[in-house]
């Protein structure tokens, strides 16, 4: 099987590279240890230095928001509670399927599990370049829906300005509380907790490089839902896709920042360079082109494959890519034929786009090959599975017990033999002294 780069990445590659590196990490420890010792004095720091924002409080009060949302378009506050209904409709479904368990394993043993949530989440709502309302109802509604009793949310200024429409969004969303801050000052404010922000007992979100350097170093005291960092866009299309709508659907992605991969698998070496002359064409007329051009040029590349879909799939997996979108006579043959991908797009009439935004399905979702082990944001993310056990008759513990003690001793754990052993001899009646 021979592989043909109509555009490729130097190297060709399937690494999803994008902007990490010592520089990121640097800074992002930086902040935590500041946050860390100096607690609110350092998010202010921060904030000043990166945002240029450093407003008497960060939390918005009630009234504050109320006035906010008093600005934001009527149509507008529609559709983000249209949208909200969508999210909490699947999140819901979603947790019905997420059932509490107790089973008799062998007689008189009793095993289960209840799903608790957690108590106290911090949601980051990115913003640094776009207001991502979309990103508060994924996270917040997703955490009430799973039951979570306190969200806290977090979301940058963008050019010193509160973004209207987000806070609407988190209000909307059920957020508890809701601060204008941003990128790793927000996850370490949220994550060590200040004198005005509660401590969090985990982190759900997506972000920059910063934002998903600066939650994987906090990984441990505080939980995170996934890596979901800079997004991706892959697209497998057979001859009979359309190459204007790859050209779309790729730049819709490439528009999101300067380092996101988008990809087109291909059976077709025909829909590969009409696809790369209708890139150009659209470049030409797309206000955000700053920011897609320089994605495209870095991190662009055309695959044509000569080995059928079953090849392109298999690259496609090799990827693993955020969003993969299927272009192709029969789409929902990816449901079978591909493991490792955060969200799956099947069809012609359906988009990446709806996913980002209108359709229901969680937009948080694995970058950087992270789909190889979790898929995105959902509602079981925010449940503890809490395992107990109850041994109900004396015949049934004795009997376990014998077993323990062999087993402990087994790993020369005498202390735990003898808690069997109590348990045996009690079955046989003897008298027990150690
Ligand atoms: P952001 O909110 O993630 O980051 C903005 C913050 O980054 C700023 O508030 C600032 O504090 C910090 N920052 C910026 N430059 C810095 C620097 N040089 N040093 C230290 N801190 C700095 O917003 P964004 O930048 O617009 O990025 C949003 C990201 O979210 C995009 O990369 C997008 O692709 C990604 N995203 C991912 C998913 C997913 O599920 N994987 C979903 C939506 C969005």
């Amino acid at each position: 099987m021979t592989r043909q780069y109509i555009k490729s990445v130097a190297p060709p590659s399937t690494t999803n590279g994008v902007k990490t590196g010592p520089d990121v990490a640097s800074i992002v420890a930086e902040v935590i240890a500041d946050v860390k010792q100096q607690g609110d004095a350092a998010v202010r720091h921060y904030s000043e230095k990166f945002d240029k924002w450093s407003p008497a409080s960060f939390r918005l009060s009630e009234e504050e928001i109320q006035n906010i949302m008093s600005t934001v378009p009527e149509q507008t506050i529609k559709d983000i509670k249209e949208v909200q209904e969508n999210v909490r409709a699947f999140a819901l479904a979603q947790r019905a399927t997420i059932t509490d368990l107790e089973v008799e394993i062998r007689p008189g043993v009793i095993l289960g599990h209840r799903n608790i949530p957690i108590e106290v989440v911090g949601c980051y709502i990115p913003g640094g370049r776009y207001p991502l309302l979309a990103s508060a109802h994924m996270t917040i509604i997703t955490a009430k829906a799973a039951g979570v009793s306190h969200v806290v949310a977090c979301t940058p200024p963008i050019l010193g300005k509160i973004p209207a429409s987000t806070v609407a969004a988190a209000h909307l969303a059920g957020a508890d509380e809701i601060h204008i801050i941003g990128g790793t000052q927000a996850i370490a404010a949220m994550a060590l907790g200040t004198e005005s922000i509660p401590q969090c007992h985990f982190l759900a979100g997506p972000g920059n490089a910063f934002v998903a350097e600066a939650k994987r170093a906090l990984f441990g005291p505080v939980g995170i839902d996934l890596f979901a960092g800079p997004t991706e866009v892959l697209i497998v299309a057979d001859d009979a896709a359309d190459p204007f709508t790859c050209a779309t659907d790729l730049l819709s992605q490439a528009e999101h920042g300067p380092d996101t991969p988008a990809v087109l698998i291909t059976t077709s070496k025909a829909v590969a360079e009409a696809t790369l002359l209708s890139i150009e064409r659209q470049l030409a007329s797309l206000c955000t082109a700053d920011v897609a051009r320089v994605s495209w040029e870095a991190f662009g590349e055309i695959i044509v494959v000569d080995g059928g879909l079953d090849e392109a799939f298999a690259l496609a997996d090799e990827f693993a890519s955020e969003h993969v979108q299927i272009l192709t006579r029969e789409p929902r043959e990816a449901l079978t034929k591909m493991k490792h991908y955060g969200a799956l797009f099947l069809g012609k009439n359906t988009c990446v786009s709806y996913g980002d935004k209108v359709i229901g399905t969680n937009h948080v979702l694995p970058t950087r090959k992270s789909a190889h082990y979790t898929g995105g944001l959902w509602v079981g993310k925010f449940l503890k599975t809490c395992t107990y056990q109850e041994v109900v008759s004396d015949e049934a513990s004795g009997k376990l017990g014998l077993l323990c003690g062999r087993a402990a001793r087994a790993e020369n754990f005498e202390g735990h033999a003898r808690s069997g052993d109590l348990r045996a001899h009690q079955l046989l009646g003897e008298e027990i002294e150690w």
